[in-house]
C-alpha cells in the first residue's frame, strides 16, 4: 500500500492561484499527493472541475474553502474541510464574501491609482480573469509591470495594512464563519497560526475564541511555517488546546511562494491528525472511482 500523503490547503485560479483547478489536481497527483483539499479564498467555484480531474488522476479530493474572518478587528484565515459545497448557509455566506471582495478589489485599485500606479485596477482584473480580485492579483500585476521587484515587495510597499493600497476587508465574524463550515458538515481549521504577527498571549486568546466558536484544528505544518522549530511550536499549541493537526502547502502556483503541492513537512507523529478526527466523526466516505 502506498502511504497517504495529505495536502489540505491550496489554491486554484478560482481565487488567487495561478493554475486551473484541474491543473492543480494533476500536479498534486504528480507530486505524490493522495488526499488533496482545494481551499480557494471564499469560494467553492473550482471544486466541480477539480472533482472531474481527481477521478481521472485517482486522487482523493476533499471539498474545502479558506474563509477570511474577523476577530477583534484582525483578519484570520479559517480553512473548512470536508464541507458540503452546496450547503445553503455556506453558499449564501460565500456569495456575500464574493460581493465584499468585489467592492474591496475595486477600492484597492482606486487607492493604488491615487498613489500613482496607473492602470492598477484594469491590470489586476486582467490577471484575475474570472476570479474575484485579491491583493495577490495586484501584486502579480505590479511584478509583471516592474513596479516592484517581487511579490513580497508588492505587499511590503503597497498592499499590507498601513500602506497606500490597503483596504480593510468586510469579512465575516470568526464565530459565524466557523458556523457556516460546521453547518456544511465540515471541520474548521485555523490556517497558518504563525502568519498573523501575534504575540503568544494574543495567539492564546485567538485559539480560545476559535475553540469556543467550534474550531477543531490548526495547521501545524503549513506553507508559511516550514521550519522544524515552527512545526514544534505549533504542535505545542495543538496539544495545549487539544486540537487536531492539519497539514497544507498553501500552494498558489509554480514559483509562487515557498511550497510545492505535498511539500509541507510531515506532522509530528504524536499529534492527532485532522483526518483521523474526520474519519471518527462520520460514516466512511465511499472511495471515488
Ligand atoms: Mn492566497
Ligand atoms: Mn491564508
Ligand atoms: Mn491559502
Amino acid at each position: 500500500m502506498v502511504a497517504a500523503v495529505y495536502d489540505l490547503h491550496c489554491h486554484s485560479n478560482a481565487s488567487d492561484g495561478v493554475l486551473a483547478p484541474e491543473e492543480v489536481v494533476a500536479r498534486a497527483a504528480r507530486q505524490g499527493v493522495t488526499h488533496l483539499a482545494l481551499t480557494d479564498h471564499d469560494t467553492v467555484a473550482g471544486l466541480e472541475a477539480a472533482h472531474a480531474a481527481a477521478r481521472q488522476h485517482a486522487i482523493e479530493l476533499i471539498d474545502g474553502v479558506e474563509l477570511s474572518v474577523s476577530w477583534q478587528r484582525r483578519t484570520f484565515h479559517v480553512v473548512g474541510l470536508w464541507i458540503d459545497r452546496h450547503a445553503p448557509d455556506l453558499s449564501a455566506g460565500l456569495a456575500r464574501m464574493q460581493q465584499a471582495r468585489a467592492v474591496r478589489g475595486v477600492a484597492i485599485g482606486e487607492r493604488l491609482e491615487r498613489a500613482g500606479l496607473r492602470g492598477a485596477l484594469a491590470g489586476a482584473q486582467a490577471v484575475a480573469g474570472a476570479a474575484e480580485l485579491t491583493r495577490a492579483h495586484y501584486a502579480r500585476w505590479m511584478v509583471e509591470h516592474g513596479w516592484v521587484a517581487g511579490y513580497e515587495e508588492a505587499f511590503r510597499r503597497y498592499l499590507r495594512r498601513g500602506r497606500s493600497g490597503y483596504v480593510d476587508g468586510e469579512w465575516v465574524e470568526m464565530s459565524e464563519g466557523v458556523e457556516w463550515i460546521r453547518r456544511a458538515g465540515g471541520v474548521a481549521v485555523l490556517a497558518h497560526p504563525l502568519g498573523y504577527d501575534l504575540t503568544g498571549a494574543w495567539l492564546r486568546r485567538t485559539l480560545e475564541a476559535f475553540v469556543a466558536a467550534g474550531g477543531e484544528g490548526i495547521e501545524v505544518s503549513c506553507g508559511t511555517a516550514p521550519t522544524p522549530r515552527q512545526v514544534e511550536q505549533l504542535g505545542g499549541w495543538c496539544r495545549r488546546f487539544n486540537l487536531a493537526a492539519s497539514v497544507g502547502s498553501d500552494f498558489h502556483g509554480p514559483g509562487h511562494g515557498a511550497r510545492e503541492l505535498g511539500g509541507a513537512p510531515p506532522l509530528p507523529a504524536d499529534l492527532p491528525a485532522i483526518w483521523h478526527i474526520e474519519q471518527a466523526q462520520r460514516a466512511p466516505i465511499p472511495a471515488a472511482e
